[in-house]
C-alpha cells in the first residue's frame, strides 16, 4: 500500500487500504462517519471538477483547519480554496490505476500533526470517485467536439462557438468576422495519390491553418475538406486580408506523402457579422462568398456582400 504521502509520492486507492491505525482517530472517524457519508453524497452530485473540489475543501475544513487549499489539476490548471497559504504544508498526488486524476497541497502557519493527515487522506478517498467521472466526462465532451483527424472543432463545437462568439461581439460591440477555407479540386487529389493521401493533405491544411490564425482565432473543420476560421474582433478588411495571407501562404507550401510533393490551393469566403443576422445569414454570406471564389478560378478570396444574395439556380463546375 502507497497511501499518504509527505514527500510527494502517489496515493492509488485502487490498492489504498482506507483505515487507521491510530485510535484517537479511528473514534473520530467513527463519529464523523455521517460527513463521510455526507461528503460522498455531496460530491457526487457534480461532474464539474472545480466544483467538487471546492465542496471537498469546504467539508474537509470543518475537521482539519488550513488556511489554503490547493488542487491542481492534471490539465495544469488550479483550484484554490481559502487565503494566503502558510509555511507548513501536506502534500498528495492522487491516482486511480494508471490515471492520474491531480494533486492536493493544503498549507498553514502549524505544523500538521500525523492524525490530521491521516483524516486528510481518509477524507481524501471520498475525492476519487467524483474526480475521476469528472475527468471521464470531461474527455468524452470535448471528444464529442473534435474532428478526429485534425484535431479541429467538430461542426458540433462550430454552432456552440459561433453562438458564443457572436454574442459575445454584439456584447462588447467589436467586430466579427467568419472564414469559410475549402481546397479546390480535392477529388482530383483523392483520385490521383489515393484516400490516404487527402486525409495527408487535410492535416496539413489544419495545421497550417492553426499556425497561421492569431491566439483567439478559432478553427473548425465543418466538411470534408472544408474549414471554417471564427476571427473575432476582426473587421472585413482585416479579415480579407487574413485570408489572402493564409491562402497565399498554402499556394506556397507543399505536402509530402510517400514520395510524392503534393501541392495545393483553396478558395476563401469572408463574411462579417452584422447585428440582426442569424448564424444560418452569416453562414450562407461566408458560402456565397466561397462560391463567388470558386468561380472566379479559384485560388482566391472573396468578401460577402452586406446582404444574402438570391439563391444561386446553377453552378458551373470548373476542371482541374
Ligand atoms: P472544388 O474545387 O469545387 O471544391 O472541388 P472539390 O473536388 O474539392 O470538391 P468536391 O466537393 O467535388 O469533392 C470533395 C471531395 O472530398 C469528395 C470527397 O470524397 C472528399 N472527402 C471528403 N471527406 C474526406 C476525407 O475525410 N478524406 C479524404 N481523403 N477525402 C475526403
Ligand atoms: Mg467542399
Ligand atoms: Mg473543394
Amino acid at each position: 500500500m502507497d497511501s499518504r504521502d509527505k514527500s510527494g509520492n502517489t496515493i492509488d486507492f485502487r490498492h489504498a487500504k482506507i483505515v487507521s491505525t491510530y485510535n484517537d482517530l479511528n473514534l473520530q472517524i467513527k463519529d464523523n462517519d455521517d460527513v463521510i457519508s455526507r461528503l460522498t453524497r455531496r460530491l457526487q452530485t457534480s461532474l464539474d471538477i472545480t466544483e467538487i473540489v471546492s465542496m471537498f475543501a469546504t467539508e474537509l475544513k470543518e475537521i482539519v483547519d488550513f488556511s489554503q487549499f490547493c488542487y491542481e489539476h492534471t490539465d495544469g490548471e488550479s483550484t484554490i480554496v481559502g487565503g494566503v497559504s502558510g509555511a507548513h504544508s501536506c502534500h498528495f498526488n492522487l491516482a486511480m490505476d494508471t490515471m492520474r486524476l491531480g494533486s492536493m497541497k493544503l498549507s498553514r502557519r502549524q505544523r500538521f500533526a500525523e492524525e490530521e493527515l491521516s483524516i486528510i487522506e481518509y477524507l481524501a478517498s471520498t475525492l476519487v470517485f467524483p474526480v475521476r467521472n469528472a475527468i471521464l466526462y470531461q474527455q468524452a465532451l470535448s471528444s464529442a467536439m473534435k474532428d478526429e483527424l485534425t484535431g479541429c472543432g467538430n461542426r458540433r463545437a462550430l454552432q456552440s462557438s459561433l453562438h458564443r462568439e457572436t454574442e459575445r461581439a454584439l456584447r462588447h460591440k467589436y467586430p466579427l468576422s467568419i472564414m469559410m477555407i475549402d481546397i479546390d479540386h480535392f477529388k482530383a487529389i483523392n483520385d490521383s495519390y489515393g484516400h490516404p493521401c487527402g486525409d495527408t493533405v487535410i492535416k496539413d491544411l489544419a495545421t497550417l491553418l492553426k499556425k497561421q490564425c492569431r491566439q483567439s482565432d478559432l478553427c473548425f473543420r465543418y466538411g470534408g475538406e472544408e474549414f471554417l476560421i471564427i476571427l473575432d474582433e476582426s473587421d472585413c478588411k482585416q479579415s480579407l486580408a487574413a485570408a489572402e495571407r493564409i491562402r497565399k501562404h498554402i499556394m506556397h507550401s507543399e505536402v509530402l506523402h510517400e514520395a510524392a510533393r503534393i501541392k495545393y490551393t483553396v478558395s476563401i469566403g469572408v463574411a462579417c457579422f452584422n447585428a440582426g443576422d442569424t448564424l444560418d445569414q452569416l453562414m450562407t454570406r461566408a458560402d456565397q462568398a466561397l462560391y463567388r471564389s470558386k468561380n472566379s478560378g479559384r485560388n482566391c478570396s472573396s468578401l460577402a456582400r452586406a446582404q444574402t444574395e438570391a439563391p444561386v439556380k446553377t453552378q458551373v463546375k470548373m476542371g482541374i
